[in-house]
């Protein structure tokens, strides 16, 4: 079968020449005789992969000297808890912004362990747009934004301003475009979107932060037990971290973030030029912060279960032409189109051809 333009929002599509390459080398990793799945993470073999992939987040994300980068497991959500478990340590406070499902479950995790101070909500317009931060507490430990709300289709395009060490998931915007690490004291994504497969999370902690974790914290959620050891405390999930490594070498190739930017600025346009031309279908974002990533988007009809009908319809027809994974997210309904680095041009033109031959017919 061809392969298809996947739209899922996570895990999404991997670049060809990353998966072409994983193929290359399934059976013998440059001559070792053995899968990198095979391979003690202890051996020379291994230890060469990981600290190449170390070496290509510091260059292709331009962090600064002063951060530890961590390669993690249980997802972006446990960085959810273990971020407030870890630096909430001084006055127990921090100031949240929410903007969407995910900046939700971060600000459920850490009212676990203290108090948090809800600077901003999109939550009376469904999220549809991003607030302007408000009330800020100058004396708390950080502040905590969601760069790119994946399900909502909203984006920080300006890193927000706050007096105190700014802490960001940007598990659905990485690699995106040119993205300032030295603005923030810790930086999280999980991979599942422009990084690599699911079962690794990327996490970048400024070195003097380090010095706020509590004694005594259970070894597994405690940051300097992964920084200490090389994020090797225990197994690391060590094939999806050979995979990263490969992406961000696909990177490099591609000319590295800035080229990235402007792919993907391009697709969106194109995309967000058919939505707002469109009689049938629109986007439900404001302009001003809109996703380069992630496109909700809904048609026009305004009877609810005539709407789901269509929904339906829409995206089984463009599973039966090769566009899969349209579906928006099941708290959301509508449909989604996300763009991650992954996704040609092509793709994004033969979903808005598609769109409009839909509309035509449905109208
Ligand atoms: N944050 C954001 C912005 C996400 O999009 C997701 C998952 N799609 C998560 C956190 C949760 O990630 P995980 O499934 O790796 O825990």
């Amino acid at each position: 079968m061809a392969r298809v333009y996947n739209f899922s929002a996570g895990p999404s599509m991997l670049p060809e020449p990353v998966l072409q390459r994983a193929a290359d080398e399934m059976l013998d990793w440059q001559g070792t005789g053995q899968s990198v799945m095979e391979m003690s993470h202890r051996s020379k073999a291994y230890e060469s992969i990981i600290h190449k992939t170390e070496e290509l987040v510091r260059s292709v994300m331009k962090v600064p000297e002063d951060y530890h980068v961590l390669f993690l497991q249980g997802g972006a959500s446990l960085q959810f808890h273990m971020i407030p478990l870890n630096f909430m340590t001084g006055t127990k406070k921090a100031d949240y912004i929410q903007t969407g499902a995910w900046s939700q479950k971060s600000v459920e995790e850490a009212q676990k362990l203290g108090t948090i101070n809800i600077v901003g909500s999109s939550k009376d317009k469904k999220w549809s747009y991003l607030p302007t931060p408000a009330n800020l507490d100058p004396k708390a430990d950080y502040f905590y934004y969601c760069y790119n709300n994946t399900i909502e289709g909203t984006q920080f395009h300006q890193v927000p301003q706050a007096a105190v060490p700014l802490v960001t998931d940007i598990s659905s915007g990485i690699l995106s475009q040119p993205f300032d690490v030295s603005k923030h004291a810790v930086v999280f994504a999980g991979a599942q979107k422009n990084l690599g497969p699911a079962g690794v999370t990327l996490t970048l902690v400024k070195k003097d932060f380090v010095s706020r974790i509590p004694a005594g914290l259970p070894a597994m959620l405690d940051f300097k037990t992964h920084i200490d050891s090389g994020s090797m405390f225990n197994t690391p999930p060590c094939y999806a971290i050979y995979i990263v490594g490969l992406v961000l070498q696909w990177i490099v190739d591609q000319g590295g973030a800035d080229r990235l930017y402007a792919a993907n600025a391009q697709k969106a346009k194109v995309l967000y030029d058919y939505l707002d031309s469109s009689p049938f279908f629109y986007s439900p974002v404001e302009k001003k912060d809109r996703s380069l990533m992630n496109v909700p988007f809904l048609t026009r009809t305004a009877d609810p279960e005539a709407a789901e009908v269509l929904n339906k319809k829409f995206v089984k027809e463009a599973e039966a032409v090769g566009l899969v994974n349209l579906a928006g997210h099941r708290s959301v309904g509508g449909m989604r189109a996300s763009i991650y680095n992954a996704m040609p041009l092509a793709g994004v033109h033969r979903l808005v051809d598609f769109l409009k031959d839909f509309a035509a017919k449905n109208a």
